[in-house]
C-alpha cells in the first residue's frame, strides 16, 4: 500500500506526451517551431517535469500564464525561451531577472514596458497579441499607427513574435470564421512588418488548428491540450495517446443493509443490502460533487462501480456489491486508459481542460 497521503495519484505518462508531440509534428514543415503550452502547471500535470521533457523533444518555446509559473520553470533549470501570457507591471523586474518574455496586448502595456526598460537600460523581448475575432485580449488594426510609433521609438522592447488565438479551430461549422481570423492576422502582421526593419516570428495555431489548418502554421504553432493526448477534433481521432491517469484507493469496505442511508444528507439509499467501498478522493482533490449520487462510475477490477451519496471533501463512496473481488486497499481508476476523461467531463457538463486543471495540488503527480 502507498502511504495514506498519496492514495490519490495523477500519473503522467511522459512517453505518451512524446508520442503526441511527434503526431503533431507530422502535420508541420520541418522548420516550423513549436511552443509547448505548459500554463496552469502544464494543464494540471506539473509543469517542470513536462517542460524538461519538452526541452528534449525539440520544442523551442514554452508558454505559461503567469510570471510565477515562468520563475518556477527557471528555478527548475529550464532554459528554453518562455512566453508569459499575463504580465502585470509589478512583475516586470522578475521578467528581466528570469529572462521571461511577456505577451503584450495593449498600448498601455507597451508604454509601461518601454518606460521600465528605458529607465533601467534593459532589454525585454515581447510577444504581441492581435485580436482577430476572439474579442478577449489583443491589438486591433486601429492601434497599429501608435503601436508602430512606440516600437520604433523603443528598440529596447523588440518583438520576439506576433500572434493571435483562434476562437473555434476545432469546429467545422466555424471554418469560415477561422479563415477570416487568419486573413485578419496576416493583414495586421504585414502592415506591422512593413513599418519595422525586422520581421518577428508569427504564430496562430493551437492543437486543433495544427491538425485542421496546417496551411496557417507560419513560423510557429502553440500546442496545448493535444500534447496531453486529448483528441480535440476528428482529424486526431485514434492518433493520440492519453497521458493522464487518475486513480485512488479503497480505504474501507462495509456492508450496508436495506433501508440504511449513506453519507452526508443521507442522499445515498440502500434499497437492498449493498457492499459499499469508501474511496480516498473527494471534492478537495478536484472530484466535483456533481459526480456523486450515481452520476459517475469508477473502474474497479474491470467493472464500473457507481458513486453512492454525496461526494465528501476527502472521500466518496461507491457501490461494489457486484464486484466480489473488491478489497480494501485496491486501486480504483477515476479516469484514464479504459475510462476516458471525456466521460467525467460530460458529467460535469464541461470540457476535459477544466477537469484536468481542476485536479488539486494535493493530488500527488507521478511521472512514468
Ligand atoms: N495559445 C494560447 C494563447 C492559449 O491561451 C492556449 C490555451 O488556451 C493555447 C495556445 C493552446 O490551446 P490548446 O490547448 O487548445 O492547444
Amino acid at each position: 500500500l502507498l502511504p495514506y497521503t498519496h492514495r490519490t495519484l495523477l500519473e503522467i505518462n511522459l512517453s505518451a506526451i512524446a508520442h503526441n508531440i511527434r503526431t503533431f509534428n507530422a502535420f508541420l514543415n520541418p522548420d516550423t517551431r513549436m511552443m509547448g503550452m505548459v500554463k496552469a502547471a502544464a494543464y494540471g500535470s506539473g509543469s517542470a517535469e513536462v517542460a524538461r521533457l519538452l526541452s528534449f523533444q525539440g520544442i523551442e518555446y514554452l508558454g505559461v500564464a503567469y510570471v510565477d509559473e515562468g520563475v518556477e520553470l527557471r528555478k527548475a533549470g529550464i532554459t528554453l525561451p518562455i512566453m508569459v501570457l499575463n504580465p502585470e507591471p509589478v512583475t516586470f523586474s522578475s521578467l528581466s531577472e528570469y529572462d521571461l518574455e511577456p505577451e503584450v496586448y495593449s498600448l498601455a502595456q507597451v508604454q509601461a514596458l518601454a518606460q521600465y526598460t528605458r529607465t533601467r537600460g534593459s532589454v525585454i523581448r515581447i510577444h504581441l497579441k492581435v485580436d482577430t475575432g476572439m474579442r478577449r485580449l489583443g491589438f486591433m488594426p486601429t492601434d497599429l499607427d501608435e503601436l508602430i510609433r512606440l516600437l520604433q521609438e523603443h528598440p529596447q522592447i523588440p518583438l520576439a513574435s506576433v500572434f493571435s488565438h483562434l476562437a473555434a479551430s476545432e469546429d467545422e461549422g466555424e471554418d469560415a470564421f477561422t479563415r477570416d481570423q487568419a486573413m485578419r492576422f496576416n493583414d495586421f502582421y504585414e502592415r506591422l512588418c512593413a513599418a519595422l526593419d525586422y520581421c518577428p516570428l508569427r504564430h496562430l495555431l493551437n492543437s486543433a488548428g495544427i491538425a485542421r489548418f496546417p496551411q496557417y502554421q507560419m513560423d510557429m504553432v502553440r500546442l496545448g491540450i493535444g500534447m496531453y493526448g486529448l483528441e480535440v477534433c476528428g482529424e486526431l481521432q485514434g492518433r493520440l495517446r492519453p497521458s493522464f491517469r487518475l486513480s485512488s484507493r479503497i480505504s474501507q469496505i462495509r456492508p450496508v443493509l436495506a433501508g440504511e442511508t449513506i453519507g452526508y444528507g443521507r442522499r445515498g439509499r440502500a434499497e437492498k443490502d449493498r457492499k459499499i467501498a469508501t474511496v480516498s478522493i473527494g471534492y478537495a482533490d478536484g472530484l466535483l460533487r456533481r459526480a456523486g449520487n450515481g452520476r459517475y462510475s469508477f473502474r474497479l477490477h474491470g467493472k464500473l462501480a457507481p458513486t453512492v451519496g454525496n461526494i465528501c471533501m476527502d472521500m466518496c463512496m461507491i457501490d461494489v456489491t457486484h464486484i466480489p473481488d473488491a478489497r480494501e486497499g485496491d486501486e480504483v481508476l477515476v479516469f484514464g486508459e479504459e475510462l476516458p476523461i471525456e466521460r467525467l467531463a460530460a458529467v460535469y457538463e464541461t470540457i476535459p481542460y477544466e477537469v484536468l486543471t481542476g485536479i488539486s495540488g494535493r493530488v500527488k503527480r507521478v511521472y512514468i
